[in-house]
């Protein structure tokens, strides 16, 4: 059984930063009496029973998605949700042509992918739980939410949703058992999507948020952060079988559990832990389900507009600072907290580009070698180690235990497979591990564990050396010996 516990129960100690340059700032506000906008902060956090009782805001008539528009599929949960055909995405600025081009390269986007339905992950259970609906309520001006009392305005979110329906109650036992689990390594993210109703990341993010007390100490507006995780969710693609809000939620419990680690669990800055957790919500935000090799191909306007690196990366980075400014989440902070929030939040966003592995390794390795000690108190250093654990994160599949390990496999490769497939129809040059009718699924996945999972977590290991680190590794190698035993044996082995 490759079924490993986390570090503990524990939640990390939010570092006061004494002793960090980085962050002197935040002395203040652990040991300041509470002000009456910190009162209030509290008032409202302890004004929401629980996570598992917070249903999700649905965005308000003034957000800037384009998807809004089909106001009969915003009020269905996704997976009850009829197929609609995406416009595309967040509109950044009201006036920026980007956000016509985002439009166009999500209606180009589905001609040239044939709209082949994409199973929904999130397959409902055959019970009561199908049949929740969160029908319409919505707020009808802009700033709405913010013009309510918070007990009412928590009540109004109540009002007609899943809460309201049969089930309700079992499913926020369900949820709340579940997220009991989520500080351990096989935490179970499919049986998540399901009991959420297909909702995830609204659950997982306000979980962990309130575990790392963010809210409380960022002071920030409990409405609005249900609001931004509520937009982030939704801004998601449904359809992608792997890029999805269920992936997004699944990195940011990994990279809850690997910030466990008692190395770097003790360094961390508050500032460093809102950023990073900002960073892997919302680090594949907006991912229209093909890589960059296909934008650049396609000459999408997402290539136009971002150049030819890092596309994907940036346009998750400019989409979560467009939603952070239509929430206004971290719009109480000074200018410059803010800012260094948003910049470590884009740096780390930008480290998950998968083309710049070998150089995050190569100095990743440098270090280890170099020096056995690395120190973690050291602000530079802990931001590279910090961009190392949710790469770390973002590829933690092969880490889990073998289910979960295999589901998430035969995802990530069907979505690969689609954008083959509409290669294949457009006469483009297929692209790397995109082929369905050459690429084998056991060898695949066996050379990506291999040469890229496993390294990276050996590297980790060595780091944190911790039981949790050296039982990742070992999973990685059971994983692969699983999908070593499935490949097919070429006939001059089988002559053997
Ligand atoms: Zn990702």
């Amino acid at each position: 059984m490759n079924v490993v516990t986390g570090t503990g129960a524990g939640v990390l100690t939010i570092a006061t930063g004494t002793t960090s340059a980085h962050h002197p700032p935040r002395l203040s506000r652990t040991t300041r009496e509470p002000s009456d906008v910190y009162r209030e902060g509290l008032k409202r956090c302890a004004q929401v029973p629980s996570v598992c009782r917070a249903t999700s805001p649905r965005p308000s008539s003034g957000l800037t998605f384009a998807r809004r528009r089909h106001s009969q599929s915003l009020d269905s949960p996704y997976l009850s949700r009829p197929r609609m055909k995406r416009r595309g995405a967040v509109s950044y600025d009201k006036n920026d042509a980007a956000a016509e081009y985002i439009r166009y390269l999500g209606d180009t986007l589905n001609q040239q992918r044939h709209v082949q339905t994409c199973t929904p992950l999130a397959e409902l259970p055959a019970n009561k739980l199908v049949s929740l609906s969160v029908p319409s309520r919505r707020h009808s001006r802009r700033g709405s939410i913010q013009n309510h009392t918070s007990q009412q305005c928590y009540k109004d979110l109540l009002k007609g949703s899943i809460l309201q329906r049969v089930g309700a109650e079992e499913q926020a036992r369900l949820i709340q058992e579940l997220l009991r689990k989520a500080d351990h390594w096989d935490f179970d993210i499919f049986a998540f999507r399901r009991v959420t109703g297909g909702r995830p990341l609204f659950h997982m993010g306000l979980h962990l948020l309130q575990q790392h007390h963010l809210i409380s100490y960022w002071n920030l507006d409990i409405m609005k952060v249900m609001k931004f995780l509520a937009l982030v969710e939704s801004a998601y693609h449904p359809d992608n079988c792997y890029h999805n809000c269920t992936h997004a939620a699944d990195v940011a419990q990994a990279l809850h559990c690997l910030l466990m680690e008692p190395k770097l669990n003790s360094n961390i800055t508050p500032l460093e832990l809102l950023a990073i957790m900002i960073a892997a919500l919302c680090h594949d935000l907006d991912h229209p389900g093909v890589n960059q090799s296909f934008l650049l191909s396609t000459s999408s306007y997402l290539a136009s507009i971002h150049g030819q690196t890092s596309i994907l990366e940036q346009h998750h980075c400019r989409a979560t600072k467009a939603i952070l400014r239509e929430v206004g989440l971290l719009d109480h902070l000074p200018d410059q907290e803010r800012e260094e929030i948003i910049s470590l939040m884009e740096e780390l966003i930008l480290s998950t580009d998968f083309t710049r592995h070998k150089t995050f390794m190569a100095t990743f390795e440098g270090m280890l070698v170099s020096d056995h000690s690395i120190d973690l108190s050291e602000p530079s250093v802990r931001k590279f180690v910090l961009k190392i654990a949710i790469k770390a994160a973002d590829v933690s599949n092969p880490t889990r235990p073998l289910e979960i390990s295999r589901t998430w496999s035969e995802h990530i490769m069907e979505e690969f497979f689609r954008q083959g497939d509409c290669e294949r129809t457009m006469n483009l040059p297929i692209s790397y591990m995109c082929d369905r009718y050459t690429i084998s699924l056991p060898e695949s996945q066996s050379g990506f564990m291999e040469f890229c999972a496993l390294p990276l977590y050996k590297a980790w290991s060595k780091l944190c050396g911790s039981k949790l680190s050296i039982s990742l590794c070992k999973n990685v190698v059971n994983n692969k010996t699983w999908w070593d035993q499935r490949i097919p044996k070429s006939d001059s082995e089988e002559d053997c």
